[in-house]
């Protein structure tokens, strides 16, 4: 039988939110940001563990404050990541068994829930990579290098993409290994851009929820405080 897997990722800084410690481990209503989306995949029937990928500094506080104490087992192991994000996905890969499906998931998104989660593994059943995204809801424009307007794409066509992005596991695994061996890793912002230049794999774009927001700044952890609080009552 294929196992399914999820990599979580927190080991950014969270520079920008101007906090004394990284965004992730912020109290939300209670609990620290990053417990939601370990308490998602936890709770999900068709994960069978997760990687959680955090500063090399704060995996033992994580063992022990976060995974042990809110009783995730299916945190089989926890990793130290990298400067970049794509290196700290690369550190979740390396520590990946599973050769089913692999949702990476940024911590700083705790808004998933089991229909984004469902509705995506449907999706990648279908068609081997598919990412969480939505519609753009604003009219988006393509600038040159002077700051004037160079394109506009049609709205109905451009999609934000989120997070959870998920891959069959050995075809991400060797997509990012054709990746580190390139020098140029500039353009590589999500799991789904690996794909599409360094992989076999066309990537289906699943409609997903306008509440799955990153946490970015200060005034995002009151609004997901405030989606997190409709999921809970609902
Ligand atoms: O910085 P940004 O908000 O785009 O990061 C997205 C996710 O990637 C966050 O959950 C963050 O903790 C994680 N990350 C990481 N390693 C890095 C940078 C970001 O795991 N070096």
């Amino acid at each position: 039988m294929k196992l399914n897997y999820a990599i979580v990722l927190a080991g950014g800084n969270g520079k920008r939110m101007g906090l004394d410690m990284p965004k992730q481990y912020a109290e939300v209503n209670g609990y620290p940001l990053l417990y939601y989306s370990l308490k998602a995949f936890q709770d999900c029937g068709f994960i069978d563990g997760i990687i959680l990928v955090t500063r090399n500094e704060d995996t033992d506080y994580c063992r022990v404050e976060i995974a042990e104490r809110y009783g995730f087992t299916k945190v089989k192991h926890i990793v130290a990541g990298g400067a970049e994000r794509y290196a700290s996905v690369y550190s979740g890969l390396k520590a990946l068994n599973g050769d089913g499906y692999v949702f990476v998931h940024d911590g700083a998104r705790p808004c998933i829930n089991p229909g984004i989660l469902q509705k995506l593994y449907d999706d990648v059943r279908c068609h081997d990579a598919s990412v969480a995204a939505v519609l753009s809801k604003d009219t988006v424009k393509v600038s040159d290098s002077e700051g004037f307007v160079a394109d506009t794409p049609d709205r109905g066509r451009v999609w934000i993409v989120q997070t959870p992005q998920v891959f069959d596991a050995s075809e991400l695994k060797a997509a990012y290994d054709s990746m580190m061996r390139d020098a140029d890793r500039t353009a590589v912002t999500d799991d789904a851009s690996v794909m599409e230049r360094y992989g076999e794999r066309k990537v289906h774009l699943c409609e997903a929820s306008y509440t799955n927001i990153k946490v970015t700044t200060k005034e995002d952890l009151l609004t997901v405080a405030n989606f997190l609080q409709k999921n809970s009552t609902n």
